[in-house]
């Protein structure tokens, strides 16, 4: 059966592709004992959208489900703005915008414009500081860029060596169930 890649991965891959693995071996465990404030915050935020509570504008679409046959992904949006023709990523702080973050959005966008919606804008929004952060269409260019990662998501295979980083693991909400890394908390 064809499988499709959750959009929501594609930053945790860049930041380390064994947290893709440790994920999917305990999320159907205790999600809350490795979950650490930030992502808490993070999944609050995205709560809001998944139960379509946030916008009341008729022509903004909350929490739409998504996917590309193409890219071989699939997920939900957060909020697109039909009359603006804008769609929109909110996350609670954002003191910088990553590069697997920025593939995220492309993704929904590359989505949407193959299920039909015209999307002429991008943005980030964070809700603690109420600021939007444009981001840049990505073009043909983007899009072969795009193509190029999900290509190495789909051939990582757990038992690849990676390269560990002291700093990224001791940070990592999965250290604890790591047996990668040598830097333990
Ligand atoms: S602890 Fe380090 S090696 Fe292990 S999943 Fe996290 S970032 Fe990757």
């Amino acid at each position: 059966m064809f499988e499709y890649i959750a959009i929501s991965t594609l930053n945790d891959f860049i930041f380390c592709p064994y947290s893709i693995y440790l994920h999917n071996v305990y999320m159907g465990g205790e999600e809350e004992l490795y979950h650490a404030t930030p992502q808490t915050r993070g999944k609050a935020a995205h709560t809001a959208i998944d139960e379509k509570k946030y916008s009341t504008r008729k022509d903004d679409l909350v929490g739409l489900s998504i996917y590309s046959d193409e890219l071989g992904i699939a997920g939900k949006i957060d909020i697109y703005k039909a009359k603006e023709k804008l769609l929109v990523e909110r996350k609670y702080k954002l003191k910088a915008i990553y590069q697997g973050q920025i593939y995220q959005l492309w993704a929904e966008y590359f989505c949407m414009t193959e299920m039909g919606f015209d999307i002429e804008q991008l943005a980030f929004y964070a809700i603690s500081t109420n600021q939007t952060f444009p981001v840049e269409m990505p073009g043909d260019v983007g899009k072969q860029e795009l193509k190029a990662f999900i290509e190495k998501f789909k051939v990582y295979r757990p038992e690849d060596a990676i390269e560990t980083n002291e700093n990224k693991c001791r940070n990592c909400i999965y250290n604890s169930l790591c047996d990668k890394t040598e830097y333990h908390v």
